[in-house]
C-alpha cells in the first residue's frame, strides 16, 4: 500500500473549477449538429429557443468555444455538496487481491443521490435568470426529477416532472422526496398533453417509457406561457455542466502525482461519462497525453454496442429535434431492466463522435453480474452503490483482475454516479436469486432500426 496516497482526496472550496469545459472546441469531427425534423435543416437558436432557455440554447449550439465560466450563483450551490472526493478504493484493492491502483469519483454526497444536480442547478438558474416562471421534464428512475426539484426550490421556480409511470407506481419515496421539495409529478404518459393521450390510445396498458415522458414535458413547455423544458442528460449543455466532475478529478489527480490508465463510466445519456472523462478526452485530442476510456451500458440497452450510428428522434412523440448519436431506435422500449437510468435508446451525440472516432470504447454488461460487483462494492467500500453507477464498478473489476493476471499495477478510475437507496427492490430481487438478464436479440433491435428517420444528407 502506497502511504504516499491518501483514501479521500478532498479539493479546497476555492479549487472548484471556475469554468465548465467544452470539449467540442478541441474536436476535429464536431458531432452532428440537431436538426429540425420537418426540414432537416440545422435547428436555429431562434428554434430552439422555444423550447430552452436562451443561455442554454446559446451552450447547446456552440462548439467551439472551450471555456464557460460558471456563474457565481451556481458555483456557491455546488459548495453545498462539492468538490466531490476522489477516492483511493484500498480496501477493494485489497479484497480482489490487485496489483492494480483503483480510484473512484463519489458524486452521491447530495440528497438527490447522484451527479445530476450538477447540471439540474445549472439549468434552473439560466431559467430564473431569464424570468420563466418554471420549468417542465421528464424522470426515469427519479435521480434527475429529485435533482432538478431540489434546484428549483432553491432558487424558487415551478418544476413539473412528467415520471415514467412504471417509476412512478415502483418508486413511491423518489416521487414524495420531489413532492417535499416542492414539484408536482405526473405519472406518463397522462391525460394531461396530446402526445400523452395519443399514446395510451394506441397502447393501453403501457407503463411509459422516458422517450414519450420527453414529448409530453416538451409539449407542457411549449404550450404554457413562462415555460421551458430541461433534460437531464444526453444534451451538449447537460455533458458541459457535468465537467465539474472531470475538472475537479483531474486536479485532485495531479495534486497526487498520479495519471489514470484507464477510465470507466457508466452509459445512459452519457453526461455523466463525457464528464467525467472530457478533460482527458481534451488531452487526447491536442496530443498531450493518451488514456483508455470505456463507456459501460447494460446490455438490455446497448445503444453503443449494437446501436446505429444515424440521425434519429430523442423522444417517443417525435416533436423533438433529430440527433445524430449512436441509438436502437425512439421506438425500442428496453426490458425492465433495474438501471433505470440507463434505459435510453441513444447516446449524447458527442460522446457517439468520440466513439466512432475512437477514441472511447464501450462494453456491455448483464445486470446479475453488475448486482455482483454492486454487492462486493458494498461491503468491502460500505457505499452503497446505485444500479447505474455499478456498470462502472464491474468493469473496474474486471480490468483490476486483469492485472492480477498480468502482475501490471495499472491506475484504474472510475465514476461512482450515485447511491442505490431507492433501488432495494432491484436489491431484493438479486439478493433473492430472482434477477434475469435479458438481451434483446438482433430480431428486436431491429424493431427500433425500422422506425430510424430516414436522413439522407
Ligand atoms: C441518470 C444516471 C446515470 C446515467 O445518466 P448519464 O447521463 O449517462 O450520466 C448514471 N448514474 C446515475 C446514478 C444516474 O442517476
Amino acid at each position: 500500500m502506497n502511504e504516499k496516497i491518501p483514501y479521500k482526496t478532498y479539493l479546497e472550496e476555492s479549487e472548484l473549477p471556475k469554468q465548465w469545459y467544452n470539449v467540442r472546441a478541441d474536436m476535429k469531427n464536431k458531432p452532428a449538429p440537431l436538426l429540425n425534423p420537418a426540414t432537416l435543416k440545422p435547428m436555429t437558436a431562434e428554434e430552439l429557443s422555444a423550447v430552452f432557455c436562451d443561455e442554454l440554447v446559446k451552450q447547446e449550439l456552440d462548439d467551439t468555444t472551450p471555456y464557460f465560466d460558471i456563474p457565481d450563483e451556481i458555483r456557491e450551490f455546488y459548495k453545498m455538496y462539492r468538490p466531490s472526493p476522489l477516492v483511493r478504493a484500498y480496501c477493494l484493492e485489497k479484497a480482489l487481491d490487485t496489483p492494480a491502483h483503483i480510484y473512484y469519483k463519489f458524486e452521491g454526497n447530495n440528497t438527490s443521490g447522484s451527479h445530476k444536480l450538477n447540471s439540474a442547478i445549472a439549468q434552473a438558474y439560466y431559467a430564473k435568470k431569464q424570468g420563466l416562471k418554471g420549468v417542465t421534464t421528464e424522470t426515469g428512475a427519479g435521480q434527475w426529477g429529485t435533482a432538478l426539484s431540489m434546484a428549483c426550490a432553491y432558487l424558487g421556480l415551478d418544476c413539473r416532472v412528467y415520471m415514467v409511470k412504471c417509476s412512478y407506481e415502483q418508486k413511491p419515496f423518489r416521487r414524495e422526496v420531489m413532492r417535499t421539495y416542492g414539484a408536482s409529478v405526473t405519472p406518463s404518459p397522462s391525460d394531461t398533453t396530446n402526445v400523452g393521450r395519443k399514446i395510451l390510445a394506441e397502447h393501453p396498458g403501457t407503463t411509459g417509457s422516458l422517450g414519450c415522458a420527453i414529448s409530453e414535458a416538451v409539449e407542457a413547455a411549449v404550450s404554457t406561457e413562462g415555460y421551458r423544458y430541461v433534460l437531464g442528460s444526453v444534451l451538449s449543455q447537460v455533458l458541459l455542466h457535468q465537467t465539474v466532475i472531470g475538472l475537479e478529478s483531474k486536479t485532485a489527480f495531479d495534486k497526487i502525482g498520479v495519471k489514470p490508465d484507464v477510465i470507466i463510466g457508466c452509459a445512459g445519456g452519457g453526461s455523466n461519462l463525457g464528464g467525467l472523462v472530457s478533460p482527458f478526452v481534451g488531452e487526447m485530442l491536442r496530443g498531450e497525453n493518451n488514456y483508455r476510456i470505456i463507456a459501460v451500458e447494460p446490455a438490455s440497452c446497448p445503444s453503443l454496442t449494437r446501436g446505429k450510428y444515424a440521425y434519429d428522434f430523442c423522444d417517443t412523440g417525435m416533436v423533438c429535434p433529430l440527433a445524430k448519436m449512436y441509438t436502437l431506435g425512439s421506438g425500442f422500449i428496453p426490458s425492465p431492466n433495474h438501471a433505470g437510468g440507463l434505459r435510453y435508446h441513444g447516446m449524447s451525440s458527442i460522446l457517439s463522435q468520440l466513439y466512432d472516432d475512437k477514441l472511447i470504447e464501450a462494453v456491455s454488461v448483464e445486470q446479475t453480474a453488475v448486482f455482483a460487483a454492486a454487492e462486493k462494492f458494498a461491503r468491502v467500500e460500505g457505499i452503497l452503490p446505485a444500479p447505474e453507477s455499478s456498470h462502472a464498478i464491474k468493469v473496474a473489476i474486471d480490468e483490476a483482475l486483469k492485472c492480477k493476471e498480468t502482475g501490471e499495477a495499472k491506475n484504474i478510475f472510475f465514476g461512482l454516479t450515485g447511491t442505490g437507496y431507492f433501488d432495494m427492490y432491484a436489491y431484493q430481487a438479486f439478493n433473492d436469486g430472482k434477477m434475469s438478464d435479458y438481451i434483446p436479440t438482433d430480431e428486436d433491435l431491429a424493431v427500433g432500426f425500422a422506425g430510424l428517420p430516414k436522413v439522407d444528407l
